[in-house]
């Protein structure tokens, strides 16, 4: 499972949204993505969330860590640092 360990230090850059709808689409849409970035990029000290769906309810789609690439898109491209794999110490 994914976790958010530094939500913090986001700037709101999207990235992350960009690189999970890209693994799930191959196309870049925040509606294919499993993170939702709730933070705003002019204004990334004003607080906000993070989430990560693991609900297949929820209509868009589930975290699979990346199934068939070959790392975690967001942990990887994160230039924050965000994310971490549950488990893992780095
Ligand atoms: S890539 Fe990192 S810094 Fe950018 S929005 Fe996602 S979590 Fe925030
Ligand atoms: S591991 Fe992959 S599928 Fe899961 S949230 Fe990160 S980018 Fe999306």
């Amino acid at each position: 499972m994914i976790e958010v360990e530094n939500g913090d230090a986001c700037t709101g850059c999207l990235i992350c949204e960009m690189a999970c709808s890209f693994h799930h689409s191959r196309m870049f849409s925040r509606s294919q993505s499993s993170i939702r970035v709730n933070k705003s990029l002019s204004n990334p000290e004003g607080g906000g969330q993070i989430n990560i769906s693991y609900d297949t309810e929820a209509g868009i789609p589930v975290c699979d860590l990346c199934e068939g690439e070959e790392y975690p898109l967001c942990i990887g491209l994160c230039p924050q640092n965000v994310y971490r794999l549950k488990g893992r110490e780095s």
